[in-house]
């Protein structure tokens, strides 16, 4: 039986572990928490996803919370104008609903299940002596600990990587009582709203220890309002915080909002961190190599809600090219191509992402322009978020973009 060390107890590590498991590999999770502490814990993502990425957790019976979590059954687009007024704003139903399940529940629940099937579990932070120590009573070691420490051992890829600072500082607030949107009530929705110059509002309908909530998430452009954070303010301070940017940038949402009430003591979050691609294998001391996979090796700005999506489609791809080699050994140059075949991917999502996170160009506000008034344009632009690659062949590139909307009568000509 060959055996798998795997470093993080994440979305992309556990879903891996996990579906190992079910071909008999011989794995072990280090986790730097345990079940409860990571339950007991504060708020980590927004995490929402969409079909593909879920597929992959139903496909092996991952989806423990899939009936009691809220359906995201659509996605709306607003560009806040001058005075409070809204210079866009438009909604369209996804293909497939997303949903959003707070990875405190979710990992918590994942970990507890591995150990069910029959995984074994340790619960250390992990460093680099520790890894070098143990590196070599494993076939393989995979390194899943998203932004952490040991993303040192892996080098920065520059020529993939445009960013060296943050982009955005990140607030996040787990919330009950905010209300649907009056324009589409039987809908649950991410609303995705752009203050120009500012930054961003995603409210993210999810399930939390408490059952369903909101999430309210801003993004910020650093060094202007919404950057407000350093103080690191307590949780209720940092609601009334929010509600009042909302109320100022964003009074249609503020409106549906103004009852939130947290969802519990640890529903807070702030933070930034730069955009990087990083170099797959990671050298020990000893000269033994390591994996990395998902945020280790690919960290996008969250602006596009697609660093879980990733971790899910990563472990998906690693778990094909393991089982795929066999007993034979997983060395350099296996690690590299399995990397190679996830970036296959993960570059469109990496393109898009850094994109977004620019002024939007006179192209793409001509696609979120039609997209108010032509159908396909909306549905294809929300159903992008289900998979980004499909971006590369209209939306980000003005030709492709003009001659997409030519033909489906969106273009400026025939738009009104
Ligand atoms: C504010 C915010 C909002 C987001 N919203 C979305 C969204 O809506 N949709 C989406 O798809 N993505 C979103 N993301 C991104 C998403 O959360 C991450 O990309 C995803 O969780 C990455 O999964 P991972 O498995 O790579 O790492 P993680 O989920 O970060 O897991 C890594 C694990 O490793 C553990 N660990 C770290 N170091 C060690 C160590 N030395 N030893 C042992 N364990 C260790 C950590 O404690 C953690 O449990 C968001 C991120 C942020 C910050």
């Amino acid at each position: 039986m060959r055996s798998v060390l795997i470093v993080g107890a994440g979305q992309s590590g556990l879903q891996l572990a996990l579906t190992l498991r079910e071909h008999d590999y011989d794995v072990t999770v280090m986790s730097a928490r345990t079940p409860d502490e990571i339950r007991g814990g504060r708020v980590m993502s927004t995490q929402c996803m969409f079909r593909d990425a879920l597929q992959h957790e139903r496909d092996h019976g991952l989806n423990l919370w899939e009936s009691q979590t809220v359906k995201v059954e659509g996605l709306g687009l607003s560009i806040a104008g001058p005075d409070s007024s809204r210079a866009l704003d438009w909604f369209c139903r996804l293909d497939d609903y997303a949903q959003s399940v707070d990875q405190r529940v979710k990992m918590a629940g994942w970990l507890e299940l591995f150990e069910q099937r029959g995984g074994k579990l340790i619960i250390h932070g992990v460093t680099t002596a520790d890894l070098d120590s143990l590196s070599s009573m494993y076939d393989l070691v995979v390194v899943a600990a998203g932004k952490g420490e040991l993303v040192g051992l892996f080098d920065r890829d520059d020529a993939r990587s445009p960013y060296s600072t943050p982009q955005r500082i990140l607030s996040v607030v787990y919330a009950h009582g905010v209300e649907r949107r009056p324009e589409h009530p039987e809908f649950a929705a991410v609303r995705f709203s752009i203050i120009p110059g500012v930054g961003e509002l995603f409210m993210i309908p999810a399930y939390t220890l408490s059952g369903n909530c909101d999430i309210l998430f801003f993004e910020g452009i650093p060094g202007g309002p919404l950057d407000c954070w350093d103080d690191r303010p307590e949780p209720q301070e940092h609601l009334n915080r929010t509600l009042e940017l909302m109320r100022r940038y964003l009074p249609w949402e503020y409106e549906r909002s103004r009852n939130a009430e947290l969802t519990d003591s640890k529903a807070t979050l702030t933070g930034s961190y730069p955009p990087v691609v990083r170099k797959p294998v990671g050298e020990l001391p000893s000269g033994n190599i390591v994996l990395g996979m998902a945020d280790v090796v690919v960290a996008n700005d969250p602006i596009t809600g697609q660093g879980s999506n990733n971790a899910s489609k990563c472990a998906a791809v690693y778990l094909d090219r393991i089982l795929q080699r066999g007993s034979e050994p997983f060395d350099r140059q296996w690690m590299h191509g399995t990397f190679e075949t996830y970036w296959d991917y993960a570059q469109h999502v990496t393109q898009w992402t850094n994109a977004m996170l620019q002024p939007p160009p006179p192209h793409v506000m001509d696609i979120l322009g039609a997209a108010q008034h032509n159908e396909a344009v909306a549905r294809r632009f929300v159903n992008g978020f289900c998979d980004p690659s499909d971006f590369q062949h209209w939306f980000m590139d003005p030709e492709k973009a003009a001659a997409y909307l030519a033909s489906v009568g969106a273009d400026r000509a025939n738009s009104g």
